[in-house]
């Protein structure tokens, strides 16, 4: 999917330039409805850019063709902040946090958050992992990929792929594992509380409730 701002951006462009193709035709009656080709103009930028675009100028059939310009113009300076993926705040330029499902947010602390494993996800078995850090997210999550490449035990990813995937290589590894933010907290024992609950919750696979204080069932 392209992000919203560069429908936005399209759409505009097709509309300036559709106004300008009326007052055109206007002035050259000859021209029949079926001629008529609108020319966008647009900064050229790169050729993934140029096939996502005339991809969805063949999915939507508008009467439109693309004209690519060339020079770093305010357009294409758009065209790329639009395309490209969020600066990772820690100012990395591969960042696995950033990359794993938490863009621009690799630096967030006190969370609550859960890994699950998309190798398990694909043969649909569902492996989570809940923790929680008090630390910028992206130390932990490095801590737990590295854990993983180790193949370390007792550690829940680590026996994970020990288990499930032992012959991964490391860039597999690396990419295997998806991280989201369930929630946050204002304190070691808000965090550690959140933790348990959500580890209630959602029953992953991947605790051993070592780390965590366990609730009792009520
Ligand atoms: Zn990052
Ligand atoms: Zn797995």
């Amino acid at each position: 999917m392209l992000p919203y701002k560069l429908y936005t951006l399209i759409d505009k462009a097709i509309k300036i330039n559709t106004n300008r193709q009326y007052n055109t035709r206007s002035s050259h009656k000859k021209k029949t409805e079926t001629e008529t080709v609108t020319y966008m103009r647009l900064p050229y930028v790169d050729e993934t850019i140029v096939r996502r675009i005339n991809g969805i100028l063949k999915t939507s059939k508008a009467p439109v063709k693309v004209a690519w310009t060339s020079g770093l113009t305010l357009g294409s300076k758009l065209i790329t902040s639009a395309l490209s993926k969020p600066p990772c705040p820690a100012g990395q330029r591969h960042c696995h946090t950033c990359e794993s499902g938490l863009k621009g947010k690799c630096t967030s602390k006190n969370v609550v958050y859960k890994i699950s494993c998309n190798i398990c996800k694909i043969n649909m078995r569902n492996e989570l992992y809940i923790g929680e850090s008090s630390r910028p997210i992206r130390y932990r999550f490095n801590e737990h990929l590295s854990d993983a490449r180790k193949r370390k035990p007792d550690t829940p990813l680590g026996e994970h792929i020990a288990d499930f995937h032992f012959d991964a290589s490391d860039s597999k590894i690396n990419s295997s594992f998806n991280i989201t933010i369930l929630t946050s907290g204002r304190d070691n024992a808000e965090l550690k509380i959140a933790e348990s609950i959500q580890i209630r919750k959602l029953k992953p696979t991947l605790n051993t409730m070592k780390s965590s204080w366990p609730l009792v069932h009520g």
